[in-house]
């Protein structure tokens, strides 16, 4: 039976397909005691278990191919290792039932790995995602992480971490919808940057069934479930008409009377580079590299392996700008080498640029391969530092790029209210601001961007975000340096014409976005953009402020 949910539309355009679920964290198997007759059966059940994910995970590692094969042949063997099978054989027999005592064998092996030094520490996370396997196919749960699947899907989830999605195939996802999240959620930027529709912060998105159809639409929010197959046809027509006219859009950013806004990407690796490109991307305004480093958060990756990332970006826009920001670990992408685990709140605690200034053999080692990757190339190499709160962090950053030698323009990114207020004197220190809208709603309405419950406050249209912007732009403008938007604000077609009324030079966006506010710019005069900005931030929230900046501009 059809029926519609609504939620936050964060990434425009219109997925129709099943559902399929993020496996969440495996629960602890309950502890009770089996009868002893019992015992040969459980034993059966658990070694048919870990023969059929070990079965699974070198059919995955075929498929893959390269590294990730090796990866996970490695997890395969760990999975039949027989003195683990032995432990496990052994718990069975006194009173274990066969996920328990997977789960208390592995227990006692992740003790002697993680113990075991370096390298072997580092297999951990693998072991553990070899027992979550084998655990959920006993209990006969979803796995956790991403979903095995060779259908295209849409993703549901309670949330995704970054951590989660590095793993999804990109061209299985056609759309996310999650029951957290809010308009700057981890979830609503990559399917931005994926280019797939998303709805973050709907009420129930875990209880819909697997494998039911639905059509989310990530503008309005809607998501039909189990629609008929005319409104299916519908939706699909619409759609196509959209991307075609989209499709139309091309040339660099500018208002209908030529003020230029150069229209950027938000990128976080080299996989990203093919669809900025063909979005038709004036450079890159925000690079975050904190991806690069997800893969082994046990330690930074290799200054060569850094290299290599930042060269092919480099590369990719020779003679654009290309803004590198340095790696914003903590808070809601912690590292485990570099963020403290016992932080009372991490999104107030040791972050961003604060964590570099706390490891700086960490920052001194990415802007030596960032200074190496820019060697004889034209580009306009730009590096950001996260997190900025005053003009002692922004010259703390200054000095550490110039102890390095690189020959770029150094920059702060306006996250915190203070940075924003006071961005004409971080301005004394560096060449350029760009604000993160995401975190600076965050910490303006002391509101966490992970819970869907506060999306109301961090809505980017708040009058009170809209200040802190303008104030930002008007200390860059008055000092003759940029002032950018990297957030998510940027990628709202009629706020992207507020943020140019109100003085942002440059917007960086997830590349989907990039035609859609392509096409909203050159619709209207800069005198138009400025008359919406001041009429949205003489509004009293963010619904009144949206309808002002729409009204003023298309009653023109
Ligand atoms: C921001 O906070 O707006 C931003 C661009 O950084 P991130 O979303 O990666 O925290
Ligand atoms: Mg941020």
């Amino acid at each position: 039976m059809e029926a519609m949910l609504r939620g936050v539309g964060v990434s425009h355009g219109v997925a129709i397909g099943p559902v399929r679920h993020m496996g969440t964290a495996v629960l602890e198997p309950p502890a009770t005691q089996i009868p002893s007759d019992e015992a040969p059966h459980e034993q059966a059940r658990a070694q048919a278990a870990v023969d059929a994910v070990a079965a699974d995970l070198i059919a995955r590692g075929n498929l893959a191919g390269g590294e990730a094969q090796a990866v996970l042949e490695a997890q395969a063997l760990m999975a039949q290792d027989p003195e683990l099978m032995a432990d496990v054989s052994r718990r069975i027999t006194v009173g274990s039932s066969a996920e328990r005592g997977i789960y208390d064998a592995f227990a006692a092996y992740r003790a002697l790995l993680a113990a075991a030094g370096d390298y072997l520490a580092g297999r951990v996370a693998d072991l553990d995602d070899v027992r979550n396997r084998i655990v959920a196919r006993l209990l006969g749960v979803p796995m956790p992480g991403v979903p095995d699947s060779d259908e295209p899907y849409v993703l549901f989830a309670h949330d995704l971490a970054p951590a989660d999605t590095a793993l999804l195939d990109p061209t299985l996802v056609l759309g996310f919808v999650t029951e957290e999240g809010g308009p700057t959620s981890h979830s609503a930027i990559l399917a931005r940057a994926l280019g797939v529709p998303a709805v973050v912060a709907l009420p129930g998105a875990t209880e819909v069934a697997e494998g039911t159809v639905v059509a989310v639409d990530g503008s309005s929010g809607e998501v039909l479930v189990d629609p008929a197959q005319e409104k299916q046809e519908e939706l699909r027509q619409k759609a196509a008409e959209r991307r075609a006219a989209l499709a139309a859009s091309s040339g660099p950013g500018r208002t209908s009377d030529g003020h230029r806004v150069p229209l950027l990407a938000n990128i976080g690796g080299p996989a990203d580079l093919p669809a900025a490109l063909a979005a038709g991307a004036e450079g890159v305004g925000l690079f975050r590299t904190e991806f690069l480093f997800l893969d082994d958060s046990a330690q930074a990756p290799s200054e060569e392996k850094q290299y290599e990332a930042y060269r092919k970006v480099l590369e990719a826009f020779p003679e654009s700008r290309v803004v590198v920001r340095v790696l914003d670990a903590g808070a809601d992408k912690p590292l485990d080498f570099l963020t403290p685990a016992d932080e009372p709140n991490p999104a107030l605690g040791v972050r961003g640029l604060r964590t570099l200034l706390e490891h700086p053999e960490v920052l001194s080692g990415q802007l030596r391969a960032l200074a190496k990757a820019a060697e004889g190339l034209p580009v306009h190499l730009e590096v950001m530092a996260p997190m900025v709160a005053d003009r002692q962090d922004a010259r703390a950053f200054a000095e550490a790029c110039r102890e390095a030698g690189l020959q770029a323009k150094f920059g702060a990114m306006v996250e915190i209210p203070s940075a924003a207020l006071r961005a004409r004197s971080i301005l004394q220190e560096v060449e350029f601001v760009s604000l993160g809208t995401n975190d600076l709603a965050q910490y303006t309405f002391a509101a966490d961007r992970q819970v869907g419950a506060l999306a109301r406050l961090q809505d980017p249209w708040q009058p009170a975000l809209l200040d802190l912007i303008a104030v930002s732009a008007e200390a860059a403008q008055a000092l003759g340096k940029s002032c950018g938007v990297c957030g998510e604000a940027a990628s709202d077609p009629l706020l992207a014409c507020v943020l140019a009324g109100l003085g942002v030079t440059s917007l960086s966006m997830g590349t989907a976005s990039i035609p859609y506010v392509r096409t909203a710019l050159a619709k209207y005069t800069l005198a138009q953009c400025r008359r919406a900005a001041a009429a949205a931030r003489a509004a009293d929230n963010a619904a009144d402020a949206r309808a002002a900046a729409h009204q003023v501009l298309s009653g023109e």
